[in-house]
């Protein structure tokens, strides 16, 4: 028997017990002729007592740093007791040891904090993955795993697998492809999500289903994204979008509440699309504080201004946008600059910043003095309803760039001023997205979330009217958690009719619809219910609930910013044999 106990497991009652512990030696700490070790496994730390005798065997028996050894002995109450550590009151006397293998130094230490870089501990990330910090990442994972499976199982979700191998379609993100060998120079995808299997399996009558499922998109990778990641998939027949709303909230409590014992009393706020782009200017608002940007165009801009003035900047912008960011009035000349700064990074794209201090004691002073009277300036700061002690801040320009710069200098504001904490959870229901978006580049509109995203019912007409598609709203839903996406759905459209006019109206030929949607549209032929899903980012509700910002250190095995794999050092390439098999 290689253990009776883990390393977690040893406490007081269980003195004078004869045992055995296997495991990771943390530390050796050698004293005279007496040695202290740590042994450590997935389940904690026991000190180890080496008494002379067996430290005399160390000599022909050296041990280091996460060596696998074997030592049996009796448990015995420390003298010296480690209120840290659960297993801090007794220790381990070794009457027996045996080095089960050797370990070569670590390329960085493996404590709660290391000295490894990212990139070192990410080449060795099974020594990495021994780090407290990481493994409290793994369990915290596989607990949210276990909470959601528990959940939707007591809902009668059923989960299914779908497959990996599938056809590439022109949907969202670029594909990756996998050639096919035994039918050269054809090639299968990988599935971006398995949305269109979700919706099969509703016509073949599983009418709850769910995945925790990988999903691959060969995306230009942002700062923490990954090319492969996992979701918790779902799909309802029969419902309503009222029915999803609810049982995913239902959902999202149960595992806060599981994992973390946070407990949501009230339901989560549903704001519109419209709302959160007007209140907060992006779709997945921070709610953790209030401060919502005013858009203050008609006032400002143009000949037409409301307010008029010679301020040439907002005159010719074709929007301004403004925020109070609360308490900020006494910012000094070096701050502001510093803000200005922000603003002008390529990132943000500004080509400057305007503030207006509302001071505590009434009076009001601005960047823009010369332009502005106290009276105009009185009636900006009214307009964005400034209470005394705020600093406002303007930004102007083009008007999606400005709308965006001001949704971020919020989101830094909100930093500056520590509204952002993580153990804060603000979730929030954003409804009613547009089913359609227009791409300037391709000049066309493209789906908003994607092509099986039903219209609401009281727009389906104007889908025969393309000077109407902008303005038609969707039966699309997004769960946003702290400024975050959490997850995104919809009512799907079941109707063949409907299905094949939004083809048509995303520039689909009716061949190209046929070639690439045909199985689909077969499909609901035969007897489609009504239904509808979402699907939650596993990974970054993970990191949310673990209050970090990283995704990467809630997977085991990730990879890096440039998507590759520092341990396998993959994308590699293929040797002559493999290419010509697979006829590339
Ligand atoms: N398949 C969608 C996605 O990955 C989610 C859904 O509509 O259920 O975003």
């Amino acid at each position: 028997m290689y253990r009776t106990h883990t390393c977690g497991e040893l406490r007081l009652e269980h003195c004078n017990q004869e045992v055995t512990l296997s495991g990771w030696i943390k530390s050796v700490r050698k004293f005279g002729s007496i040695t202290f070790l740590d042994l450590r496994d997935r389940y904690g730390i026991t000190q180890l007592f080496f008494n002379e005798s067996i430290t005399a065997l160390l000599d022909t028996n050296p041990l280091g740093r996460e060596f696998v050894i074997q030592a049996k002995g009796k448990v015995i109450e420390r003298s010296n007791k480690n209120k840290e550590l659960p297993t801090g009151d007794i220790e381990l006397e070794v009457s027996a040891f045996s080095v089960l293998n050797k370990s070569e130094i670590p390329p960085f230490t493996i404590e709660e904090e290391t000295d490894g870089g990212d990139e070192l501990r990410m080449k060795y990330r099974f020594l990495d993955l021994r780090r407290d910090p990481l493994k409290r990442n793994m369990e915290l994972r596989y607990r949210v795993s276990r909470a959601a499976r528990n959940f939707l199982d007591s809902a009668s979700f059923m989960e299914v697998e779908t497959p990996m191998l599938i056809k590439s379609t022109p949907e969202g993100a670029r594909d990756f492809i996998v050639p096919s060998r035994m039918h050269q120079n054809q090639f299968y995808a990988l599935p971006q999500s398995p949305q269109l299997f979700k919706q099969l399996l509703m016509v073949a009558g599983y009418d709850r289903y769910y995945q925790i499922v990988k999903c691959f998109r060969d995306e230009d990778l942002r700062a923490d994204r990954q090319p492969e990641f996992t979701q918790i998939d779902c799909e309802m027949s029969f419902i309503h979008q009222e029915d999803i709303l609810n049982t995913f909230e239902a959902m999202t409590k149960h595992i806060f509440q599981d994992v973390k014992g946070v407990v949501f009393e009230e339901a989560f706020p549903r704001i519109t699309y419209d709302e959160a782009m007007r209140d907060y200017g992006n779709d997945k608002p921070d709610i953790r504080f209030e401060m919502k940007i005013k858009e203050l165009t008609t006032m400002l801009c143009g000949a037409d201004a409301t307010m008029p003035h010679e301020f040439g900047v907002f005159k010719d912008a074709e929007s301004v946008f403004a925020v109070a960011a609360a308490g900020c009035s006494e910012y000094t000349r070096k701050q502001t600059d510093e803000l200005t700064e922000w603003v002008k990074r390529p990132q943000i794209g500004m080509k400057g910043l305007v503030y207006i201090k509302v001071n505590v004691d009434g009076s009001i002073k601005s960047s823009v003095d010369k332009f502005f009277d106290e009276e105009k300036l009185k009636q900006i700061a009214a307009s964005v309803q400034a209470q005394p002690g705020d600093l406002i801040l303007l930004v102007s320009g083009e008007r999606n760039l400005t709308r965006k710069a001001i949704s971020e200098l919020r989101l830094e504001m909100g930093n500056r001023l520590g509204y952002r904490n993580p153990d804060v959870f603000k979730p929030l229901w954003v409804v009613d997205f547009p089913l359609f978006e227009y791409d300037p580049e391709e000049k066309r509109y493209m789906a908003m979330h994607h092509p099986f995203t039903s219209p609401k019912p009281e727009h389906l007409a104007w889908m025969m009217d393309e000077s109407k598609y902008g303005a038609i709203k969707a039966n699309a839903y997004d769960l946003v958690l702290n400024g975050t996406e959490v997850g995104g759905g919809s009512i799907r459209i079941f109707d063949k009719q409907i299905q094949e006019r939004m083809f048509k109206a995303l520039g689909f030929s009716e061949e190209e619809a046929q070639e690439k949607f045909g199985f689909l549209l077969s499909a609901f032929e035969y007897g489609t219910p009504p239904h509808g899903g979402i699907a939650l980012g596993f990974d970054r509700l993970c990191s949310l609930l673990g209050g970090s910002e990283s995704i990467r250190d809630f997977i085991a095995f990730p990879k890096n910013n440039a998507g590759k794999d520092m341990m396998l050092d993959a994308p590699g390439p293929i040797d002559d044999k493999q290419r010509k098999e697979l006829g590339l």
